[in-house]
């Protein structure tokens, strides 16, 4: 099945889909993105995602390319155009091109929008789940505003790769004092030796992720204790469960951190069962 992509007004295959060479977002990373999992066709968390598109869009004085209809039907588009039924949905608005110069370009350069699509397994990834991932932990270098959604990853990519060269699935981030920040592409949550559970607050510099927020909510509705707090690397190689959350990722249980083994070496409870209950939302409320 052939693969297309959605680029400043128009539908490519997705092997001849181009942007220009002075696209802001190529030369400076003067971009945003967001993410959608898709379930039979539809997009889950769609309002959060939209909402935060905008919120990283106006903190970057990025004009708004189109109205949140039109934005929403290529993103249907797309999807439809690339058959596809379960998988992501990915969105980057870039500052536009113009001659490479840092300072912005001038008013009215319009922004470049892209949105490709692609099929995800469910099945790779709910076996995944069932066996639990590791986990390497990496210094956080990145700078301070980790809270807009920018395409500007290098830091990101290189401690994904360290923990892939090491075997592991994610890689945690860790500031100065040993506390966690969060996932190189997730948020990060333990369930602490007391049984409680513990993630970042987002007044520190993470992605106030969108799974993250879902997730609050249904761990109020299942009166489970949270304690929004950062944890150490120690704590949570301590902890009875630890796990990770994102679009594309949902919940997913880890088992090691750092080769260091987490409760009994298998998925925790109160993971499996708030995987369980976000995947439920997510495809019933799915747009
Ligand atoms: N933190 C970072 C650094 C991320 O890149 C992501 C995923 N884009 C997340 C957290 C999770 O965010 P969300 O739940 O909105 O996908």
């Amino acid at each position: 099945m052939s693969r297309v992509a959605y680029v400043n007004g128009q539908y490519h295959p997705h092997g001849q889909a181009m942007v220009h060479v002075e696209d802001r977002g190529f030369q400076f990373a003067d971009g945003v993105y967001e993410v959608w999992s898709i379930f039979d066709g539809r997009m889950a968390d769609f309002d959060g995602h939209m909402t935060r598109l905008h919120r990283s869009l106006n903190e970057l004085r990025i004009d708004i390319p189109m109205s949140r209809e039109a934005l929403t039907r290529v993103l249907h588009e797309t999807i439809r155009r690339n058959r596809v039924r379960n998988g992501i949905v990915y969105l980057q608005v870039t500052r536009g091109t113009a001659r490479r110069d840092h300072p912005f370009p001038a008013e009215g350069t319009p922004p470049s929008v892209i949105v490709t699509s692609r099929s995800i397994s469910a099945s790779e990834a709910e076996a995944q789940a069932k066996k639990g991932v590791a986990i390497l932990t990496q210094p956080d270098i990145r700078w301070g505003r980790c809270d807009i959604k920018t395409v500007g990853l290098l830091a990101n990519v290189l401690a994904k790769q360290a923990a892939r060269e090491a075997g592991a699935y994610e890689a945690w981030m860790v500031d100065e004092m040993g506390l966690v920040t969060e996932g190189s592409s997730t948020n990060a949550w333990i369930v602490d030796e007391h049984g409680k559970l513990r993630t970042r607050d987002t007044q520190a510099n993470i992605l106030k992720g969108i799974t993250r927020t879902a997730l609050m909510a249904l761990i109020q509705q299942e009166k489970l204790e949270l304690d929004e707090r950062p944890f150490s690397v120690d704590e949570a190689k301590r902890a009875r469960e630890a796990f990770f959350t994102a679009a594309g990722a949902f919940v997913m249980p880890a088992v090691s951190i750092d080769g260091t083994t987490i409760g009994d070496g298998t998925p925790g409870p109160i993971a499996t069962r708030l995987r369980t209950l976000y995947l439920e939302q997510a495809r019933r409320d799915a747009i």
